[in-house]
């Protein structure tokens, strides 16, 4: 999150010589008062706005591919002719301006009108969407943007409306972004766009023979097709005192509110699991002034995922910040006071959060018949073993286009990626989903961004000092760069996802 970029660069209403803008490059001005973007491409000009629209990331600091403007920040792609989101997490188109010549100058005007979405025809009668979160979110505003004007259900089990989950481990938890910040969109923004959203809404069955979604209580929804974005649930950790009122897991926007509700009064927080989110707690505690250790198996933190020495700085990094690591040991109780590790230590504690990973939704898919191997099976459109039934986000098992293996992801973006194909794909088109993944963790003041897919962080080549925050890892698999990880070089991690783009089209 930051404030609007402010204004700098030339007044693009006066114009700039033709000649100062080179194919391939943007340039940073401003137009009647507003950030604007002029950008030469494909032998075209555009002038967009120049802030990213989800969290206002500098696009002037972006990729320009095609006709298309990336964000350095969380790669949020958009459409320099329309200003159209082309990737997530953005929800909002861009603006964008009228380009006006005299001369050998250009001139930024008007704001164009914003696209209306296409009409469109042959569309299923009736979309059901189980499950609420960042795919199903995504493929119902996808859907009424590409002009599908049927009956469109979006049921969640939740009970608030679609939010902004990589939050609640990050500003919310840390008490420095306050919950406005949490809706997706403001409650009226469904029925405005004619989205039955039903909250508090668990299904409990669906029937693929009639085409049926059944909820808990009874009630029935008919589809032409489905989406199942069930997304995955914390792993409840197997030992004496797990189920204590003062142990909490971290999913849902009303776990984090207990949990935030529970440090008014805690003082000693033991964090269980020393991964993503546990992590990211830990740095969003210790901002609230918590006294935070971590209790995990693991040698280093994320060192299974990252690497032993992105693992070794992230534990020095919350070092210096006061986290205390416990590492190598393996919880066997909690007590109203401590938790107790197999070596027989009692680490204090008034609070606990459980964070050892969670596990795909897949129990609905499965009582359907429908082919499930760690997660709901997807083909390269994302349809399930039934036709007509898609999978997106978390619960999805998907083909690689890169490594040709099927593969689950947990990440906010690849979901709303998903959920985007799987709409398209739902109104008839053949979309593969190939996007290349991406996610981002932050740390203190302290940013990770990671993009590819690399099963372990086995061959690892490091450019740079990770100490000095300025730095960019390669992940390699059968002979080939299947990811990287960069802290400080933005750009140089949208230069890799776009290597990794090729790759796959290759
Ligand atoms: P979800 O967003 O979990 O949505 C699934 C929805 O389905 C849920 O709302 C659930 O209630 C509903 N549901 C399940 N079963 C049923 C049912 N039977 N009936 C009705 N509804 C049902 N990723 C990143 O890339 N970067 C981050 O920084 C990051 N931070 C995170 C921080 C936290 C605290 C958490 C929990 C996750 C974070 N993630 C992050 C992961 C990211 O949030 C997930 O990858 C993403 O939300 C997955 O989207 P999804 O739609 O598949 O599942």
């Amino acid at each position: 999150m930051s404030e609007p970029t402010p204004l700098a660069g030339p007044d693009l209403e006066q114009g700039v010589a033709e000649a100062d803008l080179k194919e391939g490059a943007s340039l940073l001005g401003h137009a009647r008062g507003e950030s604007v973007l002029l950008v030469r491409t494909e032998g075209e000009v555009f002038a967009v706005g120049a802030s990213c629209s989800h969290y206002g990331g500098p696009l002037g600091e972006g990729a320009i591919v095609g006709k298309t403007v990336t964000c350095p920040w969380h790669h949020a792609c958009f459409d320099l002719q329309s200003g159209a989101v082309q990737r997530a997490p953005a929800l909002n188109a861009i603006a964008c301006y009228q380009i006006e010549r005299s001369g050998a100058r250009i001139r930024v005007g008007p704001k164009l009108p914003a696209e209306m979405p296409p009409r469109i025809s042959g569309a299923p009668g009736r979309i059901v969407i189980v499950g609420a979160g960042a795919a199903g979110h995504h493929a119902a505003e996808t859907l009424r943007r590409r002009g599908y004007d049927g009956a469109l259900d979006l049921i969640g089990r939740d009970l608030d409306a679609p939010y902004d989950r990589p939050n609640l481990s990050k500003d919310f938890l840390a008490g420095t972004a306050s919950e406005d910040w949490i809706p997706l969109r403001p409650d009226s923004f469904y029925a405005e766009n004619s989205i039955n959203l039903i909250t508090g809404a668990p299904v409990d069955r669906l029937d693929l023979g009639s085409r049926q979604v059944v909820l808990g209580n009874g009630k029935q929804f008919a589809f032409d097709r489905l989406l199942l974005a069930t997304g995955a649930d914390p792993v409840p950790l197997p030992v004496p005192g797990a189920t204590a009122p003062h142990v909490h897991l971290l999913r849902t926007l009303a776990d984090c509110r207990r949990l935030i509700a529970a440090c008014a009064t805690a003082r000693n927080v033991v964090l269980i699991g020393s991964g993503f989110i546990g992590l990211e707690a830990a740095a969003a505690l210790r901002t609230r002034g918590m006294n935070v250790a971590v209790v995990s198996p693991d040698a280093a933190p994320l060192g299974k995922v990252l690497g032993d020495e992105v693992g070794a700085f992230l534990r020095h990094l919350h070092e210096e910040h006061g986290v205390v690591f416990h590492l190598g040991e393996s919880v066997t109780a909690i007590e109203a006071d401590a938790v107790v590790t197999a070596s027989g230590r009692r680490v204090p504690a008034d609070l606990v959060l459980v964070a050892i990973g969670v596990r795909p939704a897949v129990g609905l898919a499965s009582a359907a018949g429908l082919a499930v191997d760690r997660g709901i099976s997807v083909d390269a459109y994302l349809e399930t073993s039934a036709p007509g039934v898609f999978a997106a986000g978390d619960v999805a098992r998907f083909p690689d286009p890169r490594s040709g293996r099927s593969i689950r992801v947990e990440h906010w973006t690849v979901a709303q990626n998903m959920g985007a194909t799987a709409a398209d794909n739902m109104l008839g088109g053949r979309r593969k989903f190939t996007t290349v993944p991406f996610f981002w963790s932050v740390h203190y003041d302290v940013t990770l961004s990671y993009v590819g897919h690399a099963e372990t962080p086995a061959n690892v080549s490091i450019d740079g000092r990770l100490e000095d925050r300025d730095c960019r890892i390669r992940y390699n698999e059968d002979g080939a760069m299947r990811a990287v990880l960069t802290i400080g070089r933005d750009r140089e991690n949208l230069n890799a996802e776009r290597q990794l783009e090729l790759a796959a089209a290759t």
